[in-house]
C-alpha cells in the first residue's frame, strides 16, 4: 500500500507520518507492506522517523543518470543514499506536465534498478482514450515500452492509474479494474514469463479512499493501491491500509 504525497508536505507534515506509525504500531495490518513517498525534501527526516517502523520510504521521480550536469534533478543513487527503497516513475502527472515518454520511463526504471531501488511504473489511459475504447491498447503499449530490460518481480511494481480517476473522485467499476489488471498480468507474462509475472505486484491507483479500498484490493490481480490525496492524512491512509486486514 503506497502513498504518493506528490508536491505536498513540509516539515510539519511529518506529524502525519508519526501518527501513521503510531496507528500501525497499535493495530498492525498483517500482510500489508506500507510505503510512503514524500517530496524529496523530506526524505532524510522521514528516514529517521521511519527507522524500525516497518514502513518503507520511496521517492516520486529520478533522473536517468547517476550524477552530472542536470540542475534541479535527483538521481536514483541519491534517493537510495537518502533512504529510499523505491521510486515512482512515469506518473501520469510527469508524463503530462513534463512530456515524459514511455521510453524515458523505462530508462528511469532501469536507473532505479541500477541504484538498488524498486521501480513503481505507472501506466493508464486518459478519459478520451477510455471513451474511444482504447484502454487496453494504451495500457499494452505503455506497459511494454515502459518496462526496462532486467525488470523482475523483485525490482518492479506496476501501478495501473487511469488518468481520469486520479484526484477526481471517480473510479472504474470493479469489473473494469479486473479486466485491465488481468490484461497487465498477461502482458507481463509475455515479457517475463508466467512464473515471474505471477509474482509482480500490480497496484491500482486513482481516487482510492477508505470507503472503496476494501472492495478494490479484493479484485483479482489487484495487489495493493497507490494512493495520492488520501495518503496525506494518517487517519485515511491507515484506514486504506487496514483494507488488507
Ligand atoms: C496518484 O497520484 O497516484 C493518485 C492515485 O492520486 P489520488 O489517490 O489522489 O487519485
Amino acid at each position: 500500500m503506497a502513498g504518493n504525497w506528490k508536491m505536498n508536505g513540509t516539515g510539519a507534515s511529518l506529524d502525519e507520518l508519526g501518527s501513521l506509525i503510531d496507528r500501525l504500531q497499535a493495530s498492525p495490518v498483517e500482510g500489508a507492506d506500507v510505503l510512503v513517498c514524500p517530496p524529496v525534501t523530506l526524505l532524510f527526516l522521514a528516514r529517521e522517523l521511519l527507522r524500525d517502523s516497518g514502513i518503507a520510504l520511496g521517492a516520486q521521480d529520478c533522473n536517468v543518470a547517476a550524477s552530472g550536469a542536470h540542475t534541479g534533478d535527483i538521481s536514483a543513487e541519491m534517493l537510495a543514499d537518502a533512504g529510499a527503497a523505491c521510486v515512482i516513475v512515469g506518473h501520469s502527472e510527469r508524463r503530462a506536465e513534463h512530456g515524459e515518454t514511455s521510453e524515458l520511463v523505462a530508462a528511469k526504471a532501469k536507473a532505479a534498478h541500477r541504484a538498488g531501488l524498486t521501480s513503481i511504473i505507472c501506466i493508464g489511459e486518459t478519459e478520451a482514450e477510455r471513451r474511444a475504447g482504447r484502454t487496453l491498447e494504451i495500457v499494452a503499449s505503455q506497459l511494454q515500452a515502459s518496462l526496462p530490460t532486467g525488470a523482475s518481480a523483485a525490482n518492479t511494481v506496476i501501478a495501473y492509474e487511469p488518468v481520469w480517476a486520479i484526484g477526481s473522485g471517480l473510479t472504474p467499476s470493479d469489473a473494469e479494474i479486473a479486466e485491465v489488471h488481468g490484461f497487465i498480468r498477461k502482458g507481463l507474462a509475455e515479457r517475463l514469463g508466467e512464473t515471474e509475472s505471477a509474482q509482480v505486484r500490480i497496484l491500482y491507483g486513482g481516487s482510492v479512499k477508505p470507503a472503496n479500498a476494501a472492495s478494490i484490493v479484493a479484485i483479482a490481480n489487484v495487489n495493493g493501491a497507490l494512493v495520492g490525496g488520501a495518503s496525506l492524512t494518517a487517519k485515511d491512509f491507515f484506514a486504506i491500509i487496514s483494507a488488507y486486514a
